[in-house]
């Protein structure tokens, strides 16, 4: 399936939207995010927002009142899904879980809180569940445990205790893989998606690499977007119920990579709702970061003929309460 060109590739994509429709309807959910800080601890080697380039960035944190004012955004565009992301840094913890009340109470507790804060230890995990997390992504990013550690420069066995945790907490988790690393196979790419499917997670994604300016692998070659697509699909076939989000990286070398990635079978797409002056400085694929907003997202959905859903969660929860009734 990674390998498929031409005709097969297009029965795969259409096998794949097959297996979206029936598991999902033809919909999308679309995510509100917004960034809480972009200072990090970690050091990977393909993000500009690494340790290493502290100094040179414009460091900004969010407090919980900015958190809250920015949710009240995602609201006012008819969006339940509050996605929190950050930097890893340990005071993430205190300040999102003082924000979570608040923007339950703000959503009459119609809402998802999605939190992609990085590895913590299990209370910090227990506590913001607590708050009312709802769901949380914790990339695996490679299943190559060496390839991992020698980008990440962390042990791929912490990752998994924090994915283990997550899952046993009863977090709905997304985990997800880059394709194009240094030194990547096809066939660890298979095994990404495998392994998302052996942890049992609940939502999964694929993203091309990106070779951000200032980082050690400035110069390595972008990630491959057809592979990248086809390990949409066959994410898709592998699991039908998976939330698969199209993501924002595949827009970054093909201006129509966000449509093609609901034509593979994804059925997510994240809106920024980040004021524009952190927007700018969360660099997350370098300062010429692609940042989308709610027309661009329109557009790929009408494209794709999907239309706008909420959260699955929020309203699995609603169907579970009218069935006990
Ligand atoms: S990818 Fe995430 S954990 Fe790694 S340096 Fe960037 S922000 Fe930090």
């Amino acid at each position: 399936m990674l390998r498929a060109s031409g005709e097969a590739r297009e029965q795969l994509f259409s096998e794949a939207r097959r297996r979206r429709a029936d598991a999902h309807g033809d919909v999308a959910v679309l995510r509100g995010v917004v960034e809480v800080t972009n200072l990090c601890r970690v050091n990977c080697d393909y993000c500009p927002m690494r340790r290493d380039n502290t100094a040179a960035n414009d460091i900004y944190v969010l407090d919980a009142d900015q958190i809250v004012a920015r949710a009240r955004a995602v609201h006012a565009a008819g969006i339940d899904v509050v996605f929190l992301q950050a930097g890893e840094i340990p005071k993430t913890t205190k300040i999102v879980g003082e924000a979570i009340p608040r923007i339950r109470e703000m959503f009459d507790d119609k809402v998802e809180i999605l939190l992609n804060l990085g590895n913590k230890k299990r209370s910090e995990y227990e506590y913001l569940k607590d708050q009312g997390a709802t769901s949380y992504i914790l990339k695996h990013e490679t299943s190559d445990p060496a390839l991992y550690a020698k980008l990440r420069h962390e042990t791929f066995a912490s990752r998994m205790r924090c994915m283990e945790d997550l899952l046993d907490l009863g977090y709905k988790v997304g985990t997800g893989a880059m394709v194009g690393l240094p030194g990547q196979s096809l066939e660890s790419i298979a095994e990404d998606i495998l392994l998302a499917k052996r942890l049992g997670v609940h939502m999964s994604s694929i993203a091309p690499f990106i070779p951000a300016p200032g980082t050690p692998l400035e110069n390595h070659a972008y990630g491959d977007v057809d592979v990248a697509l086809n390990a949409i699909a066959a994410m898709r076939i592998v699991q039908p119920e998976w939330l698969i989000p199209s993501v924002s990286a595949l827009a970054k070398t093909r201006a129509d990579g966000q449509l093609l990635g609901f034509q593979a079978g994804a059925n997510v797409m994240t809106i920024n709702f980040s004021d524009d002056q952190y927007a700018g400085q969360y660099l997350i694929y370098g300062k010429d970061r692609f940042v989308v907003r709610r027309e661009h997202a329109a557009k790929a959905l009408s494209g794709a003929g999907l239309s706008v859903t909420g959260s699955v969660f929020v309203r699995r929860d609603e169907l579970t309460c009218g069935a006990t009734r």
